[in-house]
């Protein structure tokens, strides 16, 4: 159970997302942050213990980085 509304939606509008890991403020659309984060959304299916839920988080860059490198095999990286 969330303790605390990591997205703020108004007006169907994204106001502020928040780093789920941290808690630091990742987005304002207010101050129009630059700042970039990775949302993670996963609907569970029938073979998991979880079927019929969707979950989703964000992680501010600084998480995403320690929480890869704790990973046995890095993440596919492509480059654009
Ligand atoms: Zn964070």
């Amino acid at each position: 159970m969330e303790k605390f509304e990591k997205k703020i939606i108004k007006d169907n509008v994204l106001t502020e997302v928040y780093c789920n890991k941290c808690g630091k403020l990742i987005y304002n659309e207010e101050t129009n942050s630059k700042v970039d984060y990775i949302n993670i959304t996963k609907e569970w299916g029938y073979f998991s213990n979880k079927d019929m839920q969707v979950h989703s988080f964000d992680l501010c860059e600084k998480c995403y980085d320690s929480l890869i490198a704790t990973f046995k095999h890095e993440p596919t990286k492509i480059k654009k």
